[in-house]
């Protein structure tokens, strides 16, 4: 799933491509994939031309030139973001062993036309991901209710992770999770920074010290900023080649590296379910 570092490399990336770009043409292949309704949403879409893109956690937000409603991507498990342009592409998001690029393809949800000739193609293997407008007020409401601090915020420090996690029996993992809690973290991050604090993944978070808490939020902020500077861990990349991945890849220090010897001590990682997610970890390392 594409957590915050991927969805950052997808805002950078394309601010620099489609900013100010009249949009030609929306192109919908599958209705359900929009929320609300579809001819609405290519009526304000059409002709218009997206001034700014943000994100807020793993949620896109693109704003328009004309009009007060914003355009929401969320990506969840499977959504990728491919922006095409004269033979080359970007693709961001969710990585695929099989990434088609030859776009449109039967992952194709919807796309945008752009003046210029670009395109840029929401694909979504399972299709949890989803587009839609919402007003300026209805983005502030829904924020403000489903949204913690971002993670690289300083709102986001230790006395308020204690103070968040002050006699729950939900495991810490869990409580990374939780996008009310802190907005933009998943599993291979949850993983990655709880290892580097040195705390068990399925401990009660409300068993968690202040000590740990200092590390864990240390931990986060500095493999949240690590993972943006190598634009994430899916394939966030130019395509032209083969599929790539996000250079992250390579300093993963557990996810997805269970029975392999620990970075940190030599013993064999391990692999089990917290909070509903495969989880990798140290044995050795993390109490
Ligand atoms: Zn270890």
């Amino acid at each position: 799933m594409p957590e915050l570092p991927e969805v950052e490399t997808i805002v950078r990336d394309l601010r620099k491509k489609i900013i100010n770009q009249r949009i030609a043409d929306v192109l919908i292949f599958l209705p359900r994939a929009v929320q609300g309704d579809p001819d609405i949403f290519v009526r304000i879409l059409k002709g218009n031309r997206f001034s700014d893109i943000s994100r807020r956690g793993k949620l896109l937000i693109f704003s328009l030139a004309k009009g007060a409603d914003k355009l929401l991507i969320h990506l969840k498990m499977t959504g990728q973001l491919v922006y095409c342009h004269q033979g080359r592409l970007i693709a961001g998001g969710h990585s695929q062993a099989d990434f088609d690029r030859h776009l449109p393809n039967r992952h194709t949800r919807a796309g945008f036309v752009f003046a210029d000739h670009a395109r840029l193609y929401f694909n979504d293997l399972r299709t949890f991901g989803y587009l839609r407008l919402a007003s300026g007020q209805e983005l502030a409401r829904e924020l403000d209710k489903k949204f913690g601090p971002e993670p690289l915020s300083r709102q986001f420090n230790a006395i308020y992770l204690a103070r968040a996690a002050k006699d729950r029996k939900i495991s810490i993992k869990g409580l990374l999770l939780d996008q009310k809690i802190v907005a933009g973290i998943g599993n291979i991050y949850a993983d990655e920074a709880l290892h580097a604090a040195g705390i068990f993944p399925g401990r009660a978070a409300g068993r968690v010290n202040a000590r740990q808490m200092e590390k864990l939020v240390a931990a986060s902020k500095r493999i949240l900023r690590q993972a943006i500077k190598y634009r994430g861990t899916t394939f966030n990349n130019y395509v032209d080649a083969d599929g790539q991945r996000g250079h992250f890849y390579q300093h993963l220090k557990v996810y997805n590296r269970a029975d392999q010897p620990c970075l940190a001590c030599g013993h064999l990682l391990r692999k089990t379910r917290i909070a509903g997610r495969g989880t990798a970890y140290c044995p050795a390392c993390q109490h």
